[in-house]
């Protein structure tokens, strides 16, 4: 539920709902607008059963959240979100780019990628640390000791670091290393992972699954919320279709839709959707020109020798070069970048 503040209500009279609120054991969320303050009930609402709430002091009136996902919702909050991550704002006007390669494979070619990626425009460095690989015979990650070659990554460029979390040993390592979780397709509905990152303050990238709807996806970023996390970033990263030319189908209609139906930002990984490296940079544009607030794209130093997804990484000229157009597009939809 959330409480719609009256236009010229007072500090005094927030600060007298926020107080009744949580005298009833609720959270509060506070929204302030142009016109009108908004106030987030958090908890269950029935608290305030028998309480004549809309006499108090500024309210206007009490409006319920119709939609299943409550913390992730546009109603809950009707301005975007921007989350800050150790000093990047996501979901601002300036764009956000994420480069990297798929797996950190040794400290030569974490650090090579670091510098070239860095040069070309991107504020975070990805690279997966704990790999969940299709087949378990393939190169599952290099663990802990991939997450300290991207800290050393990270404190030789100023780059801030991204990785994906796949259990709760995972995320009891990276939060030592990283700006950042990613929590994967594979785990988009993993729940119990979700609460475990929910409870850490840390910000986090979390993707679409491949058979989610936006509907599943935005109740599962709720799972993350409803812990006390709402440093959450959501990301589009290709659904599966009945179309094989792709590896995934990329579900550009999801940036308007979540744009309408949540604050949350939302970024695209075009590398995971195409799987081939020649469709990355058509993906990203279209991406960047639909709303997307940033980019996720994997990038090696020699693609044809990936220990994994060799096919989909740019290699650093054609990153530097993609940067390049995107820098051009975001001037003409008013971003920057
Ligand atoms: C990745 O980013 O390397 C990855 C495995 O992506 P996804 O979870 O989208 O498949
Ligand atoms: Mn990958």
């Amino acid at each position: 539920m959330i409480i719609v503040m009256k236009p010229g209500s007072t500090e005094n009279d927030i600060k007298g709902v926020s107080r009744l609120l949580e005298s009833h054991g609720l959270g509060v969320h506070i929204s302030k607008g142009v016109e009108r303050t908004i106030i987030g009930v958090i908890g269950d609402k029935r608290q305030l059963d028998g309480i004549p709430v809309e006499l108090m002091p500024g309210v206007e009136k009490l409006v319920p959240i119709m939609e299943s996902y409550k913390l992730a919702s546009r109603t809950f909050k009707p301005e975007p979100s921007i989350i800050e991550v150790n000093g990047v704002k996501i979901g601002g006007r300036r764009l956000v780019m994420m480069a990297g390669p798929c797996a950190v494979e040794s400290h030569d070619q974490i650090m090579e990628i670091a510098f070239a990626v860095k040069k070309a425009g991107a504020q975070f460095l990805r690279g997966g640390a704990y790999k969940p690989r299709t087949s378990p015979y393939s190169f599952q990650g290099l663990e802990e000791e991939g997450l300290k070659l991207l800290k050393e990554a990270r404190d030789a460029t100023g780059l801030l670091v991204i990785s994906e979390v796949t259990c709760e040993r995972a995320v009891e390592a990276a939060d030592k290393y990283v700006d950042m979780f990613q929590i994967g397709a594979r785990n988009a509905q993993n729940f119990q992972l979700l609460r475990e990152v929910g409870r850490s303050r840390k910000p986090v990238l979390f993707k679409r699954g491949p058979s989610t709807t936006v509907e599943e996806w935005l109740n599962a970023a709720e799972y993350i919320m409803s812990e006390g996390n709402y440093n959450v970033v959501l990301c589009e990263r290709g659904i599966r279709t009945f179309e094989t030319s792709t590896r995934f189908t990329l579900d550009i209609s999801a940036v308007p839709v979540v744009k309408s139906l949540s604050h949350l930002p939302i970024m695209v990984d075009p590398s995971h959707a195409a799987g081939k490296a020649q469709y990355v940079a058509p993906l990203s544009k279209a991406a960047i020109a639909a709303g997307a607030d940033g980019l996720i794209i994997e990038v090696h130093p020699n693609p044809r020798c990936a220990l994994s997804d060799a096919a989909q990484q740019l290699t650093p000229d054609a990153f530097d070069s993609l940067c390049g157009e995107i820098r051009k597009i975001a001037e003409i939809i008013g971003r920057e970048f």
